[in-house]
């Protein structure tokens, strides 16, 4: 019988929920000090204790994973815990595309994915000399914004790197990324797309909510100054946004065009979960500066379903329920060599 597997964190719950209202047994590999937290939710049927993520790459776990018949959900912590070869080399096939995780990893290819996607993206700046606007400077990977920085000059850019180093937060040889401030409203804009339907669906909209820019934002200007920290954007926590409908029909094209994209550099293409990540500004005009080519954690607000599922579906569906429907159908229709890698 096939079992769900998953790395315990970001929306482990989720995902092993959907699972088991799918009929699936699960699994969870655990870190041992956050197993005390995950024994509290009856839906996980089994617990591969690790000390740390990346032994699930050692013989034991891979060999648990392949005696349950598993197929590995993939999340944000995945990415950020391990390099793109060491996901590529997990034996147990992995659910959606794991070749497109290195696109959404690698700040060059993920540029690349997204012009060929025609996303409208904010300027690249290729050195701190050529700042002459607000710029956002990020790290390699889903770091979760901890240790981004902005800057308007590239005096302001060495001197809040240096405090960082200092700080060690960022290390000396760190490669940054430099990209033009978009300012507006958050938007992360969630799909999925089965290859089996051969069908965009779009699930929802969330907003993250980082600290401490956020925080920055209830501190009079005067007095921010005083503090003397460079703000980072590390996330805590998602909220859910609906967007005016008059938007909706760009938001399928933009998705529309992620998947053919997709298909065209990365096979097998985007399959499964995926967000394009922006703001919208002043004229509803949307600029995109990332995406993310597997499930969000801001699915995880919608556990019982999303404003826009429930357009689509009769019935509760979260984002890993629609996950672990799509292995059943495709289980079903002897076709899961089109869902996992
Ligand atoms: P990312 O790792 O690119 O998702 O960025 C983390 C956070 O930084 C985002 O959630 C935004 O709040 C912010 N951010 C990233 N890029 C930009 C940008 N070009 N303009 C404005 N905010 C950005």
């Amino acid at each position: 019988m096939t079992a769900i597997a998953t790395l315990g964190s970001h929306c482990a719950l989720q995902v092993l929920k959907g699972a088991k209202d799918e009929g699936f047994r699960t699994l969870l590999v655990c870190e041992k000090k956050r197993e005390r937290l995950y024994r509290r939710f009856p839906f996980i049927d089994e617990f591969i204790l690790v000390d740390s993520f990346k032994e699930v790459l050692e013989p034991e776990p891979q060999k648990m994973l392949e005696q349950n018949d598993a197929i590995i959900i993939p999340h944000g912590t995945l990415i950020a815990q391990m390099s793109s070869e060491q996901i590529e080399s997990i034996k147990t096939p992995v659910f959606g595309n794991k070749w497109i995780l290195k696109w959404e990893s690698d700040r060059e290819k993920k540029e690349e994915l997204m012009k060929e996607a025609r996303l409208p993206m904010p300027k690249k700046v290729s050195s701190p000399d050529e700042i002459n606007s607000l710029v956002i400077v990020k790290r390699q990977g889903a770091a979760g914004g901890k240790g981004y920085f902005m800057a308007n000059s590239e005096e302001d850019f060495d001197n809040k790197r240096t405090e960082l180093i200092y700080q060690g937060v960022i290390s000396e040889t760190e490669p940054l990324f430099i990209q033009e401030y978009a300012a507006g409203v958050l938007a992360y804009l969630q799909f999925f797309y089965s290859p089996i339907k051969e069908e965009l669906e779009f699930f929802g909209v969330d907003q993250r909510h980082e600290s401490d820019i956020e925080g920055l934002a209830r501190i009079p200007s005067e007095l921010q100054l005083k503090n003397n920290k460079v703000p980072s954007f590390n996330v805590i926590g998602n909220s859910p946004l609906v967007l005016r409908e008059s938007l909706l029909d760009e938001v399928y094209a933009m998705g529309e065009n992620f998947v053919q994209a997709a298909k065209r550099i990365v096979k097998p293409g985007m399959n499964g979960p995926f967000c394009i990540e922006g703001v919208y500004d002043e004229n509803a005009k949307f600029t995109s500066f990332e995406f993310s080519a597997r499930i969000v954690a801001g699915t995880n607000i919608y556990m019982d379903g999303s404003p826009y599922y429930s357009l689509l579906f009769n019935e509760p569906m979260s984002m890993g329920k629609r996950i672990a429907r799509e292995i059943k159908n495709a289980k079903e229709n002897n076709q899961l060599d089109k869902i996992v890698t």
